[in-house]
């Protein structure tokens, strides 16, 4: 376990703990496991120096999902919304049911909408007691600047290459790793293209640059319908395509930023057909298409 980590375990131990946590890099699992664990510290009926111990009925409720004091909070689809914030906020402020400790998960942190990061941003301010709030996400980048600073920042180092090829079961090793590269090292990302199938993303990026070279809209109104997380894992793909173009010195800056600018519109749960076409727009003006 790295120091950052184990000085955290430590804090825990000794009932000094932030009250918010930002995990970010590494895998999902590894944060979510991490998550528990701090949970278990916290709540485990141990002395100090032998907690987490596993075994008591605190720890293994945790582990299994039935502790009142731990919530969950992740997206309903592809967001997590204002009205999910607002019923977990209640239950945040409700009196300890059996734990020390009230602690929080904030799957995808990321994925919040800005009225939810908003309502998150009220429960931050006004911390109830004994409780620890963990955002867990992709990137820190794509959290709300001032949730953001009002985090103890926790990173999480990218896995072995064997140990997340492992970590995928039954997948073809070598696609997996041509996938990776595809993803610019970004294990998540390459697990998310995994997930979605690599050639139907490799398809579609491809005719969407096309598109926008010929500045064709039958082409591009073919590219219709994808939902939300298609979108996003497209720009994904694509921003990690003008990145590398950047420094070969084969697509502008401009690109880039036009990218990210649709990622963060499209997070606003707004429609990804729009994002998707008014990102084209912009490239046609920019007189530039993704590749060379
Ligand atoms: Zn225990």
């Amino acid at each position: 376990m790295n120091l950052q980590l184990a000085l955290l375990e430590k804090a825990a131990r000794e009932n000094r703990l932030a009250h918010l946590l930002l995990f970010h890099g590494g895998s999902a699992s590894q944060q979510r496991d991490f998550a528990l664990r701090l949970a278990q510290i916290l709540n485990c009926s141990q002395p100090m120096l032998e907690r987490p111990c596993q075994s008591c009925l605190a720890c293994r409720k945790i582990l299994s999902g039935n502790y009142p004091d731990f919530l969950w909070l992740k997206p309903l689809k592809t967001s997590i919304g204002i009205d999910q914030v607002l019923a977990w906020q209640q239950k945040v402020y409700l009196k300890h049911y059996e734990g020390n400790y009230k602690v929080s998960v904030i799957e995808h942190a990321n994925a919040m909408t800005l009225p939810a990061a908003n309502a998150l941003l009220k429960v931050i301010e006004e911390p109830p007691e004994r409780t620890v709030i963990i955002l867990n996400a992709e990137n820190a980048e794509g959290i709300l600047p001032t949730i953001q600073s009002r985090a103890q920042l926790v990173y999480f180092p990218n896995l072995s290459e064997e140990t997340w090829l492992k970590g995928l079961g039954e997948v073809d090793q070598q696609e997996a790793i041509q996938v990776l590269r595809l993803s610019g090292k970004d294990q998540n990302l390459a697990t998310a293209i995994l997930e979605h199938g690599v050639l139907i993303l490799q398809d579609w990026v491809e005719k969407f640059r096309t598109a926008v070279e010929e500045r064709d809209f039958l082409k591009l109104f073919a590219l219709f319908p994808i939902d939300k997380h298609q979108a996003a894992l497209y720009l994904q793909v694509m921003a990690v395509q003008a990145q590398e173009g950047i420094q070969k010195g084969t697509i502008h800056p401009s690109e880039l930023l036009a990218i990210g600018k649709a990622a963060d519109v499209l997070r606003q749960q707004v429609n990804p057909r729009l994002v998707i076409e008014v990102l084209a727009l912009e490239l046609f003006q920019q007189g530039g298409a993704l590749c060379d």
